[in-house]
C-alpha cells in the first residue's frame, strides 16, 4: 500500500506521512527544496518500523510532476499509489491592493494548479484498480475568507469546489476526494503570527498542532471512511466562521 503526501518533508505534511505510514502505508515524501527535512521524516517513519522514500518536485510544475510520478510508477508495476495527500502550500500575505501578480501566481499555482496536476498524474490507476483516497489541504480561510489573503483564500476555496466536483466523478470507482481545513496549527508557516493575541479567537484557546491534522488525515484514507466523499472536515478548535 502506497500514500504520496505532498509537502511531507515539514509540518502538517509531515504528521501525515507520519500517520499513514503507522497505519501501515510505504510513504512517498514529497518535497520541493528541503532535502533534509524530508530525509528527517523519512528516518521518522523508519524509527516506527515504517517505511518509504524521498521523491523530489515542484508540484506547480506539470513537467516535474508528471516525470515524477510516472518514473516512479514505471519502477513500480505491481503497485499504484492509492492515498494521495495534496498537502504542498504556502501564504504569501498582503492586501489586495498592494499585491503583485507574482504573490498572486505563486500561490494558485502550488495549491491548485498543484492539487490538479498531482492528482490528474495519479488518478487512472486509482480508477482502474477501482480504489483510490484523495484527500486535499485547504484552510479556515478558504471556507471564510481572511483578510490580506485574498490569493490564498482563492486558492482553498478553489480546491474545496474541485474537491465536490471531483468526488462525483470518481464515486462510481470507489475513489474518494475529501478535504480537511485546519485552522491556526503551530508550524513553520505560522511562526510568524502572534499565537498570544490569535489565540484568544480560539474557543479551545490554542493553536493546534499538525499531529491533530493528521488524525483526520488518517480517518479520511482510512477504510472506515468508505462511505464519505465530497466533504470538508474542519480542524481548527471550534474557530467557525
Ligand atoms: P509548512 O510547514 O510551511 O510546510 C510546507 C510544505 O510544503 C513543505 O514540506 C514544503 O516543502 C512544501 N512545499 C511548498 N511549496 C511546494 C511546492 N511548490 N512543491 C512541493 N512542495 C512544496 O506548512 P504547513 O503549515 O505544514 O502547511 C501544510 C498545508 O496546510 C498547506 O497547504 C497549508 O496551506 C495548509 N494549512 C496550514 C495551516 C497552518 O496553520 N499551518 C492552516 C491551514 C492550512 P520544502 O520543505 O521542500 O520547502
Amino acid at each position: 500500500m502506497v500514500a504520496l503526501v505532498t509537502g511531507g518533508s515539514r509540518g502538517i505534511g509531515r504528521a501525515c506521512s507520519i500517520k499513514l505510514a503507522e497505519m501501515g502505508y510505504y510513504i512517498l515524501i514529497n518535497y520541493q527544496s528541503n532535502e533534509t527535512e524530508a530525509l528527517n521524516t523519512l528516518a521518522m517513519l523508519r524509527e516506527k518500523g515504517s517505511d518509504g522514500e524521498i521523491i523530489k518536485f515542484d508540484v506547480s510544475s506539470v513537467e516535474e510532476v508528471e516525470k515524477a510520478i510516472s518514473q516512479w510508477q514505471a519502477a513500480h508495476p505491481d503497485t499504484y499509489i492509492e492515498v494521495l495527500v495534496n498537502n504542498a502550500g504556502i501564504r504569501k500575505d498582503n492586501l489586495l491592493m498592494w499585491m503583485t501578480d507574482e504573490d498572486w501566481n505563486t500561490v494558485l499555482n502550488i495549491s491548485l494548479n498543484g492539487f490538479m496536476y498531482t492528482t490528474r498524474a495519479v488518478l487512472k490507476a486509482m480508477l482502474v484498480k477501482k480504489y483510490g483516497r484523495i484527500i486535499n489541504m485547504v484552510s479556515l480561510s478558504g471556507l471564510k475568507g481572511l483578510p490580506g489573503q485574498t490569493n490564498y483564500s482563492a486558492a482553498k476555496g478553489a480546491v474545496i469546489a474541485a474537491t465536490k466536483a471531483l468526488a462525483q466523478e470518481t464515486a462510481k470507482k470507489n475513489v474518494t476526494v475529501n478535504a480537511v481545513a485546519p485552522g491556526f496549527i503551530r508550524t513553520d508557516m505560522t511562526q510568524d503570527l502572534d499565537e498570544s493575541q490569535l489565540k484568544m479567537l480560539i474557543p479551545m484557546g490554542r493553536f493546534g498542532n499538525a499531529e491533530e491534522v493528521a488524525e483526520t488525515v488518517g480517518f479520511l484514507a482510512s477504510k472506515g471512511a468508505s462511505y464519505i466523499t465530497g466533504q470538508t472536515i474542519s480542524v481548527n478548535g471550534g474557530l467557525y466562521t
